[in-house]
């Protein structure tokens, strides 16, 4: 497979106050025809270090891709050094000066002299027009490698990549299409996850997976290269099947879908209804399942009952059971769920009760734990969670894992 590597170009983009996302758009289209990124630079504008971190780029990479530098200024390396990494002449390009001075002209502006230093060309190079600004890229065959030199800002590399570049370099790359799946997993932990999976997925070269804890989810990413987009699709299934047999009912979405679109999707298909009462999540819940377009057929109702009160005047937990068990309890979230169940008259109800910190923990009751409850017409159940993270996590923690309670319900 052809591996390539991006080095963005610009002081600027080692600072606090810019980020290279060149390298971001790129890497999807480069990913699109079949060509894998291998590595990513980012590099001052600093001859030497720049000549060199070129020099490397030519041994180990069949595309090397820079971006930025290529303006009119002292500071605009790129076209200097890169000529100077590969050995070839850098030379004025007659034409390409002409046309610097004719957009001018067009601007009703004279060309700055400095701007000549834009039609300077490395030797062998083919010029690539840009016509959303003065500098010329250049795509050039070296040895058995391609380097790329692309202007710096996003509206000028995006169009000259897509006309002039892609195309080369998707038949350089050759039939490969490449397909990717991102799994997500509820209610496992990612070393769990790993250690169910990987004495399958560690079989395949292709398709590659990559497992990621994005710190509330994990997501098992797929990709697969094939002669055609179904080839790989084909692996991607292959793949997938055998992981869904390690795993089962934990994974919830096999196409990056959120936990509130798969639930969602279960209660529409079985023309079920929905209401929830929330302690510690606040309308979290309510909110995601809101997210989503045409949740009104679904979901009926959520009641935020933060205070004792307003659990019993809201959705009917008994004050006794409450001044007994205490909010977070098993008892208090089942009452919660039937009581709102019960309230808006749906075929489910769904709570949520914990203790969400930093402060109000206490020895019996730390912070972090949560009880979920899920009630339908033939039987209410719970589950006690001790959810490890700050305030912020336990709370989306907690709603994914009463999502959660749901979805397998709905299964
Ligand atoms: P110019 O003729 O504008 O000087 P240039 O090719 O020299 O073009 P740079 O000077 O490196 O490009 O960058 C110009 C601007 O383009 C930067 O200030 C920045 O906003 C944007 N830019 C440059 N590189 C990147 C990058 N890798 N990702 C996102 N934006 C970038
Ligand atoms: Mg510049």
């Amino acid at each position: 497979m052809l591996t390539a590597e991006i080095i963005a170009v610009g002081s600027e983009l080692l600072t606090p106050f810019r980020t290279d996302t060149n390298s971001l758009w790129l890497t999807d289209k480069l990913n699109g025809v079949g060509i894998e990124v291998k590595l990513k630079t980012i590099v001052g504008d600093d001859d030497a270090r720049l000549e060199e971190t070129i020099r490397d780029a030519l041994k180990r990479s069949g595309v090397v891709v820079l971006t930025g530098g290529l303006g009119p200024t002292e500071d605009d390396i790129t076209r200097k050094i890169a000529a100077r990494a590969l050995g070839r002449r850098l030379s004025l390009d007659e034409k390409v000066l002409e046309e610097i001075r004719a957009k001018f002209l067009h601007w009703g502006r004279k060309m700055p002299e400095i701007n000549a230093r834009q039609a300077m060309v490395v030797e062998g190079a083919e010029v690539l027009p840009n016509p959303n600004g003065t500098a010329p890229g250049m795509y050039v065959e070296h040895d058995s490698r391609v380097v790329v030199l692309l202007p710096g800002p996003p509206r000028e590399m995006k169009p000259m990549f897509e006309s002039h570049v892609l195309a080369k370099l998707s038949e350089r790359a050759g039939q490969v299409r490449v397909a990717r799946r991102v799994l997500r997993v509820a209610g496992m932990g990612e070393s769990a996850v790993d250690e169910r999976i990987a004495p399958v997925y560690t079989q395949y070269k292709n398709p590659q997976t990559t497992i990621l804890f994005n710190n509330t989810e994990i997501e098992i990413h797929l990709t697969a290269q094939g002669k055609t987009e179904q080839e790989a699709e084909l692996l991607l299934d292959g793949l997938a099947g055998q992981i869904e047999e390690r795993l089962g009912d934990a994974i919830f979405a096999f196409r990056g879908e959120t936990m509130e679109e798969v639930v969602g999707l279960r209660l529409a298909v079985g023309g079920f209804t929905l209401a929830v009462a929330e302690s510690c999540t606040g309308g979290l819940v309510a909110h995601r399942l809101t997210e989503i377009p045409g949740s009104s057929n679904y979901f009926m109702e959520g009641v935020v009952t933060y205070s004792n009160e307003a659990k019993t005047r809201l959705v009917g937990v008994p004050a006794e059971l409450i001044e007994r068990h205490g909010a977070v309890s098993a008892e208090v979230a089942e009452a919660m769920a039937e009581g709102v169940k019960r309230r808006a008259a749906t075929d489910f109800g769904l709570s949520v009760t914990g203790v969400a910190g930093p402060g109000g923990g206490t020895i019996e009751k730390p912070v972090g734990l949560v009880y979920i409850s899920l009630a339908d017409d033939a039987h209410t159940e719970h589950r006690r969670l001790m959810l490890p993270g700050d305030r912020h996590l336990i709370r989306w923690r907690a709603s994914q894992a009463a999502l959660d309670l749901l979805r397998r319900r709905l299964i």
